[in-house]
């Protein structure tokens, strides 16, 4: 008998897992069971196929059981739900969800890919009409239908991260009154506060209300098919409809049914070749727990990059080819929000003062992370070329190494690349001595010849090697302390900082001797460039001066009201 390769889920990890088995096996008989409609489809662009972006539906359709069965000789049953494992006759059972009938195959090795399930938050009210998920085409079919004959005006999305995110751009393109209701202080919670603040800024800006700190209590249906929202602020809202963005869990009803082990956030644990602790059977997608390489914690992170290459890693595990084993996640990812890109890579400063905090309870010695962070606002290519605009970039590095732990950038071009470029640096241990070394293409229409990250590396380095003292609004001792402006008397006339004196940076050096010698001396402009030039010209000149990171921009969003 040919040896067998059963495979649960049929979309990202699945499909990569089948597609490359196939390209290694000849001989495998390979057969995926896809409880939903369709096979292989692209779930990343629902939020534009909402949107009237991706216009046709057939476009989502990235493959069909009968390419996969040209193509690959992959066998495809579509909605066909596995129900039960049974390890040690290795069958599964399966219910042909059309028939009803339920049948058993025997697997010689089985791939656990049925992904994540959309949470709903559970309040009175939630099963009501208006109230909708997006995970599936069928989802959007349902959310498009209601959109168009409930003539749709206002749209109420539960969660702030990137569906809901994406799902609020989409549906305000379309003309729809958006309020974002989000329970923690910020939306894109993998961002800190001071990052999400420029969101929150655009979104505003945009038209679209958001209600942070606030949490749905429950649903009412209102008049005319209208949607009543209890809020937990006490305040209630009608909506036309209800977009739920509220996180998704890991689908291990069945391995948990099969006994198989789940790690701490209830994935499911698999060694570096997707193998769960029973060797028959792998695991690859959102369904598994992942570790995280800078921390070297298991974490969950539910995305198709991962999925997709995890898929295909337990393919050649499966196959035996001694594949190397997965290298881990650093949760690099991105988000277009009405004009904005916000994309991330590494830990956040959060996770950082999370896991020194756990650090501490755990541990005798004190083995917390030390570490600097840096905020630029570069632009995305030479000044001078048409169309420049700038990008704000934060790096996080250890002390006193330089190791990169992380990166978050926001702006509306150019952040993708920059990101990406640090994801590899992480990826390849590197320090911010890389960065301000690394070789990047440049021509003005693309990039500058100090390109954004080697200015973020230049920056750190100058941090490293004492050349450029810096301190943070939050250890700023006002009383103490010599709050000095460098911007020009119009800028400071606009706003200031209470306590600071203007000295625009011109004219620092004819005001040198009016200086005090025995204070700390903060300096600041709008985004922390001109005062790092002013601070090296104290510094050198024997003051204590420091630059106050992220200027002036940075005190605005660290408080944010
Ligand atoms: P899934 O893609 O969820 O596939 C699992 C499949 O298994 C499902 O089709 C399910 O029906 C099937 N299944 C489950 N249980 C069974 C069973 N018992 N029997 C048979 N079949 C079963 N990620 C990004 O990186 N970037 C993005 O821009 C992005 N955008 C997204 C937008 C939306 C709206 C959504 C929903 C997700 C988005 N993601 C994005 C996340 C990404 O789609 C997932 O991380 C990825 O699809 C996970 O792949 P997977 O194969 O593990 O699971």
């Amino acid at each position: 008998m040919k040896k067998r390769l059963l495979i649960i889920g049929g979309v990202a990890a699945g499909a990569s897992c089948a597609v490359r088995a196939r390209r290694l096996s000849e001989d495998m008989e390979i057969i995926i069971f896809e409880r939903g409609e369709y096979v292989s489809f692209a779930n990343c662009g629902l939020p534009y196929y909402v949107g009237k972006k991706i216009k046709e539906r057939r476009k989502l359709l990235v493959a069909t059981p009968s390419y996969f069965n040209k193509r690959f000789k992959i066998e495809v049953r579509l909605e066909h739900e596995v129900i039960a494992i049974d390890r040690n006759k290795k069958i599964i059972s399966v219910k042909d969800q059309k028939s009803n009938q339920e049948y058993t195959e025997y697997y010689d090795a089985l791939l656990l890919a049925p992904g994540a399930k959309a949470m709903k938050p559970p309040v009175g009210g939630i099963e009501n009409e208006g109230i909708f998920i997006v995970k599936t085409i069928p989802d959007t079919d349902i959310i498009m239908e209601w959109i168009e004959t409930h003539t749709v005006k206002h749209a109420l999305v539960i969660g702030g991260g990137f569906i809901g995110c994406e799902m609020a751009e989409n549906l305000h393109s379309r003309g729809i009154k958006v309020r974002i209701i989000e329970m923690l202080d910020q939306l894109m919670p993998q961002f800190d506060p001071e990052m999400a603040f420029f969101i929150h800024s655009h979104l505003r800006q945009q038209g679209m209300i958001l209600s942070l700190g606030t949490r749905v209590m429950e649903f009412i249906q209102g008049e005319n098919k209208r949607i009543r929202v209890k809020l937990s602020t006490g305040g209630e809202v009608t909506t036309d409809m209800v977009i739920c963005a509220t996180g998704v869990k890991p689908e291990t009803e069945l391995a948990k049914m099969a006994g198989l082990q789940l790690g701490p956030h209830g994935g499911i644990q698999v060694n570096g070749y997707m193998q769960t602790d029973d060797p028959n059977i792998w695991a690859a997608g959102d369904v598994v727990e992942s570790i995280n390489i800078i921390s070297g914690q298991r974490v969950l992170l539910p995305l198709a990059g991962p999925a997709n290459r995890q898929g295909r890693l337990a393919a050649d595990s499966i196959i035996r080819i001694n594949p190397a084993p997965f290298r881990g996640i650093q949760g690099t990812s991105i988000c277009g929000i009405a004009g904005l890109t916000a994309a991330s890579t590494g830990l956040s400063e959060k996770n950082i003062k999370l896991l020194n905090l756990n650090q501490k309870k755990e541990a005798e010695a004190d083995n917390s992370i030390q570490y600097e962070k840096i905020y630029l606002q570069p632009y995305n290519h030479a000044g001078y070329y048409p169309g420049a605009v700038p990008l704000l970039l934060k790096l996080i590095f250890s002390k006193p190494d330089g190791k990169i732990l992380g990166a978050q950038s926001i702006g509306t071009e150019g952040v993708d690349k920059r990101i990406d470029i640090i994801s590899m640096a992480i990826q390849k241990n590197g320090t911010v001595y890389d960065l301000e070394q690394t070789e990047l293409c440049y021509a003005p229409q693309y990039g500058s010849a100090k390109d954004p990250v080697n200015l973020a590396g230049m920056i750190a380095v100058n941090i490293l090697q004492g050349l450029h003292p810096v301190i943070h609004w939050k250890d700023i001792d006002k009383n103490n302390v010599f709050i000095i402006d460098v911007r020009t008397e119009r800028e400071f006339a606009i706003e200031h900082i209470p306590s600071a004196v203007n000295i625009p940076l011109h004219s620092i050096r004819d005001k040198i001797g009016s200086l005090p010698k025995n204070k700390e001396i903060a300096l600041y402009c709008q985004s922390g460039q001109r005062s790092y030039y002013a601070v090296r010209i104290l510094c050198q000149n024997g003051f204590n001066a420091k630059n106050v990171i992220g200027g002036y921009d940075l005190f605005q969003a660290v408080n944010e009201k």
